[in-house]
């Protein structure tokens, strides 16, 4: 094992980059998307109208870690590349990147993966960031690590490793099986790991969180629920006393929102309205926030049905889903190839948490007008293919290449 540091290496170098930006626009961008955006956002034609949300697409941490993956692809050229977990969420851009000839390596390897590594290999870590423990693990082998982290995720990091420096726990609004939120939380671990977090997925668990800090109870039964989402040793009757929440970058505002204020509240009664023992911290992401305010925007213009595209796994596009479905027939597919016929779709259920079909959803032969928005990891050739599809269920002609 070579015990020397990899040599930082500049991916940005100006040839570097333009080589990359011409590959990434070959493979991602579209003009028909891009003047549709030019004219507001809408495409009218026979009786379809098609409105685009204002923010959809590609945000500035993914374009970021896409550029860095592509350009670690030519620099590092002969060398063996490897990806840890996806790169972002979208199937369509993870497929390009095994066509790059970058290889998957579980979000979580195990010692037999880490085993396959040597000084020679280069690791990419993906936008969402990966934990800290296999970051160190990387680095033991003496691997070349690229590292793509969205400034807006280490944000986060910087927040609670705050707290664990302060022996204040970080009560992470999030999902504990995502990337994001693993990162996370073994940065609230601090660097000695006495810091102590506990995820939190939703309003209903905050709700049983803030019973417990107002009132006890029972340990065991409220350890049995968080066992996976709290750290090693977490202990309710000791660890809830001091508490500073902050959020997966990309969850719900509203329901961020809501959370915090349970567990300010819980704290306040318990300590009889003194709240220094609590502390938020809004760490959801810009893009994040733009594209659900375009999204409340493209709803108040009523459209009859909306189409969010994205990867099914992608936490800000359910969240775009979650916001539209309460009001009218919402489906969220992964590509174009998901609108089957002007009868069938297939499409991703967040209740059910699977994809499954249905039939019925595109009227014809009347006035239409459809909605799009798609999440912040969906590239606009995607979005270009199924607004064509729509238009050529719809029997409308279709665009003239702009
Ligand atoms: S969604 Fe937000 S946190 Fe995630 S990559 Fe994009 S900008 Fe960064």
């Amino acid at each position: 094992m070579d015990p020397r540091p990899p040599a930082h290496v500049n991916l940005r170098t100006p040839d570097v980059m333009s080589h990359v930006q011409a590959q990434v626009e070959s493979h991602y961008r579209s003009d028909l998307v891009e003047a549709i955006r030019s004219r507001g956002g809408v495409h009218r034609i026979g009786m379809t109208t098609i409105r685009l949300a204002k923010q959809f697409g590609f945000c500035y941490g993914v374009e970021r870690a896409i550029d860095l993956a592509y350009a670690a692809a030519k620099v590092f050229a002969g060398r063996r590349i490897f990806l840890l977990g996806e790169i972002i969420h979208n199937p369509d851009v993870n497929a390009q990147m095994t066509v790059l000839g970058i290889r998957h390596l579980p979000a979580r390897p195990d010692a037999d993966d880490l085993g396959e590594l040597g000084p020679d290999d280069v690791v990419i870590v993906p936008a969402f960031g990966a934990e800290t423990g296999t970051i160190n693990a990387v680095k033991e082998r003496g691997c070349q690590i690229v590292d793509t982290t969205c400034g807006d995720v280490m944000s986060v990091w910087k927040r609670v490793r705050q707290n664990a420096a302060e022996q204040v726990t970080s009560v992470i609004h999030g999902k504990s099986s995502h990337e994001e939120t693993r990162a996370t939380a073994s940065r609230a671990l601090g660097p000695d790991g006495r810091g102590q977090y506990l995820i939190v997925m939703d309003i209903a668990q905050a709700g049983r969180v803030g019973e417990f800090v107002e009132h006890g109870g029972n340990a065991d039964g409220f350890m049995r629920e968080f066992a996976d989402a709290a750290s090693p040793g977490f202990d309710p009757c000791i660890h809830l006393v001091r508490l500073g929440v902050a959020n997966q970058t990309t969850m719900l505002r509203s329901e961020t929102e809501a959370i915090q204020q349970i567990l300010r509240a819980a704290v306040a009664r318990r300590d009889g309205g003194d709240e220094s023992n609590f502390r938020y911290f809004d760490t959801i992401c810009g893009a994040t926030q733009d594209r659900q305010d375009a999204l409340f925007h493209l709803l108040s213009e009523s459209p009859d049905l909306l189409i969010v595209i994205g990867g099914y796994n992608s936490s800000n596009t359910t969240h775009l889903v979650e916001i539209a479905a309460h009001s009218r027939p919402t489906w969220f597919v992964r590509n174009f190839e998901c609108l089957r016929s002007s009868d069938e779709i297939v499409h991703y259920d967040i209740e059910k948490k699977s994809e499954t079909t249905s039939s019925g959803w595109l009227p014809l032969g009347i006035p239409l007008t459809v909605g799009i928005t798609a999440g912040a990891s969906c590239p606009n050739n995607l979005i270009e293919d199924t607004i064509q599809r729509v238009l050529e269920l719809r029997g409308e002609a279709p665009p003239a290449t702009p």
